[in-house]
């Protein structure tokens, strides 16, 4: 709901109301200077809101509690909503610095709700009395889910606890901090400079991005792989010098255990400490057995068993692949066994040779404009939704809006796509919205945004993809139908607010639609020709998917068992990072020719914050339930089959976390997922191809 102007910031658009076509905020006349006043006046009203809940004279009802927390703090989810799209997408240093203030915060602001103790008497008194409260299903999850949250924040912890948990908190904070910072230090810290004699090998790409980089450090003419892994890992696919190959490695893979300062290993054994510690104090024997908890899958004894048997297939394979490596190396006259340093080198090799095309060859048949038309088309065969471009004005002239209808001619809300790279916008590729669907308060439409980095065209000529970035587009709309889709009444369950092991299942299965034949043969077109690709050419694309698979298998299933190994310890006294590491993996018996993807001195997903601690394996589960998930079109023999379609959006795509995770997929698939499909997907099924 638009709120009314405030008379103390009459010219501050963030503070008008939004009379915008589709109540679109005014993107084009906000400046950072906007936000302080703004985030100040709504931190105020919305802790005004709680105070008004947790002081109610009346016993708590639902509404009076639940519907009430849904509906406050709508002001500052507006703003901030407007605040993280610009500081992700089109920031600078005057919305960094905002930033830097507004972080702490909003932490500070969240934690004083979770931790308000007359909020949390009225929460757990309609929890313990749910099943007299005739509530609908959903109102029982929403208040389920935020008895769940409360607790996990410690609201039902006693007084000292909750001083502890607070302090635990705020060290582990800081200590994550800086342990991203030592990483970026010894990142910064390193260059390896190449004379012309080392450039054997090199394709044009890696050298001008070693000069890119080099005229970056001040040594303008020369050429510098740095430890970025976009720099470093091209350079060890394609340099032929076998002994800067092994100097690089070493460097890469030592970052954060260089002893001094910038050493991470004592940052990790005290974060490891302290959350074995908030888990206890929380109930939980280990903090993998808390952090899983509110997963999908639960136990660590499940994500286990998925891990277990993914690993010794991906072993098994990796050895082959390993030995066919090893014969190309001794087939160029190579005396030496195939280390971690040659294993990129080798198995470019052999890609070529097995595959023989390169990237210049598939992108012509790759246009930005038609891939995006390609999404559109397969959420119309799926879902009935179709898109109209509406000319909006936005916060970048380089980002797109669209109209989406229903089959029936409804509004369903808008979709913004920000599809090129430039200076201002961080890396990567998310999805976020600007408003999130609802119909507590009105029937809420949502704004759904994809924001990715695709090279930009020069002026007058179309933009084209690699493979990659067209399963990215893919990917991300993925998420924005999940948004667009959404079908709840509470806004604390729409869209993607569904566990990290979870989130991912409607992303990743967009991608499998690239790869149907009708929709590639239909949008992969040359860009100046409009022939169709080539049957030759797709076939060997699609071919390269399994290709290597054993190695980045292995890489990624033992940094994830790794990962849960460390932070299922109950007793951390003494522990030494690198002997952990180290008698684990020979534990696992790791393949002596790959190491982690993240050794634990720089593995941010699990000690730069604490996102993916513990539930590192989240990407490989959610890879279980896409690769399952199309398996149901697939045995109906058609990719786009109504009744497949109706179901996925009637448990996944629209019903946000309106209940349990495996009981959606279950009221979809008919089943709990197996991973049957993922193994096939990754060619981990198959038996091993005769050696010649
Ligand atoms: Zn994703």
């Amino acid at each position: 709901m638009p709120q009314s102007a405030s008379s103390s910031s009459p010219g501050n658009p963030l503070l008008r109301e939004w009379t915008g076509p589709f109540g679109l905020p005014p993107l084009a006349d906000i400046a950072a200077e906007h936000f302080p006043p703004a985030f100040e006046l709504a931190l105020g009203r919305h802790k005004a809101e709680i105070e008004a809940v947790a002081a109610d004279p009346a016993a708590p009802t639902f509404d009076n509690t639940i519907a009430a927390l849904e509906r406050s703090g709508a002001l500052l989810e507006r703003i901030s909503n407007v605040f993280f799209l610009l500081a992700g997408a089109h920031t600078s240093d005057a919305l960094q610095a905002v930033e830097r203030d507004i972080s702490p915060v909003l932490a500070r602001h969240n934690n004083e709700i979770y931790l308000n103790p007359a909020l949390f008497r009225r929460i757990d008194e309609l929890y313990r009395r749910r099943d007299a409260l005739e509530l609908t299903a959903e109102a029982r999850r929403v208040l389920e889910r935020y008895h769940t949250r409360f607790v996990r924040a410690g609201a039902a912890a006693g007084p000292e606890a909750q001083r502890r948990l607070a302090a635990i908190g705020e060290r582990l904070a800081s200590l994550g901090t800086a342990f991203g910072q030592n990483v970026l230090a010894d990142e910064k810290a390193y260059a390896l400079v190449l004379e012309e004699s080392d450039l054997a090998g090199l394709p044009g790409f890696v050298l001008d991005a070693a000069r890119a980089a080099a005229a970056e450090r001040g040594l303008p003419g020369k050429h510098v792989i740095t430890l970025s892994r976009s720099s470093i890992e091209p350079f060890l696919q394609f340099s032929a010098r076998r002994e800067l190959r092994e100097k690089a490695f070493q460097a890469w893979i030592g970052r954060g255990e260089n002893g001094g300062a910038t050493d991470n290993r004592g940052i990790v054994t005290e974060m490891v400490a302290l959350r074995a510690e908030r888990a206890k104090l929380l109930g939980f024997e280990t903090f993998a057995d808390f952090r899983l908890d509110d997963q999908m899958a639960k136990t660590p004894q499940a994500v286990r068993g998925l891990l277990d048997q993914v690993w010794t297939r991906a072993r098994a394979r990796a050895r082959r692949e390993r030995d066919e490596l090893q014969d190309i190396a001794r087939a160029e006259g190579g005396n030496f066994a195939v280390a971690p340093w040659d294993w990129r080198y080798y198995a470019e090799k052999l890609r070529k040779a097995r595959f023989d095309f390169d990237e210049a060859q598939i992108k012509p048949y790759f246009q930005l404009d038609r891939m995006i038309e390609a999404a559109f088309e397969t959420a119309r065969r799926l879902f009935g939704l179709t898109f109209t471009a509406v000319e909006l004005p936005l916060y970048h002239p380089d980002a797109r809006t669209w109209e989406v209808k229903d089959a029936q001619g409804g509004h369903v809300g808008l979709f913004i796509g920000d599809y090129f790279h430039r200076a201002s916008k961080h890396s990567g590729a998310w999805m976020t919205s600007l408003r999130d669907q609802q119909k507590l308060s009105g029937d809420i439409r949502p704004i759904i945004v994809n924001v990715t980095n695709f090279a930009k065209p020069p002026p007058g000529e179309p933009a084209l993809l690699s493979f990659d970035d067209a399963r990215t587009l893919f990917h991300e709309f993925g998420h924005a139908l999940h948004g667009l889709l959404s079908d709840v009444t509470y806004p604390l369950l729409a869209g993607t607010a569904v566990p990290s092991d979870f989130v991912e299942l409607p992303s990743q299965l967009y991608e499998h639609w690239l790869e149907v034949p009708e929709i590639l043969t239909s949008y992969a077109r040359h860009y100046k020709t409009g022939e169709r690709i080539p049957q030759a050419l797709l076939d060997r694309l699609l071919a390269t998917r399994t290709f290597n698979q054993g190695f980045a298998t292995v890489e990624y299933t033992s940094s994830a068992l790794v990962d849960l190994d460390l932070h299922s310890l109950t007793d951390t006294s003494g522990l030494d990072v690198s002997d952990f590491e180290r008698n684990r993996l020979a534990h696992l018996g790791m393949p002596e020719e790959i190491v982690m993807r993240h050794r634990l001195p720089h593995f941010q997903h699990l000690f730069s914050g604490g996102g993916y601690a513990a539930a590192y394996y989240s990407y490989l589960w959610s890879e279980v339930l896409d690769a399952d998930a199309f398996l149901a079109f697939e045995e109906k023999g058609d990719a786009f089959d109504p009744e497949v379609a109706r179901r996925l959006r009637e448990f996944i795509y629209s019903a946000g976390n309106r209940r349990d995770p495996a009981e959606a997929y279950k009221a979809f698939r008919g089943r709990l997922p197996t991973v049957d499909a993922l193994l096939k997907k990754r060619g981990l099924d198959a038996p091993a191809p005769e050696r010649a």
